[in-house]
């Protein structure tokens, strides 16, 4: 699965665990007007490398998915879970 993907479920609200404030990804989405040459989600993804500000994921298959990220066999594999789970906090 695609680690933004990951961010954007872990920060979800739960039916079933009641929580002092909502789940938040990081960081502010990338201006449409401001684009530039990286992934789209590297301001606020929570394993983002240097490289994903400058250079855009080609799409590669992941077992029956095609993903466009840098770290997308890191991501299939479990390698990135610990990163992915700090990378979502509380709203303050
Ligand atoms: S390419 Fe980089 S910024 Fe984009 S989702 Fe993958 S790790 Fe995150």
């Amino acid at each position: 699965m695609h680690p933004y993907t990951r961010a954007l479920l872990a920060a979800r609200p739960s039916l079933h665990r009641r929580l002092p404030s909502l789940p938040v990804i990081a960081g502010s989405p990338r201006s449409a007007a401001h684009a530039g040459p990286g992934c789209p989600y590297a301001a606020r993804c929570p394993v983002a490398e240097t490289r994903c500000a400058t250079e855009a994921p080609a799409p590669v298959a992941v077992g029956p998915a095609v993903v466009s990220c840098h770290r997308a066999y890191e991501s299939a594999r479990g390698d990135l879970d610990a990163h992915l789970a700090k990378g979502v906090g509380e709203d303050a």
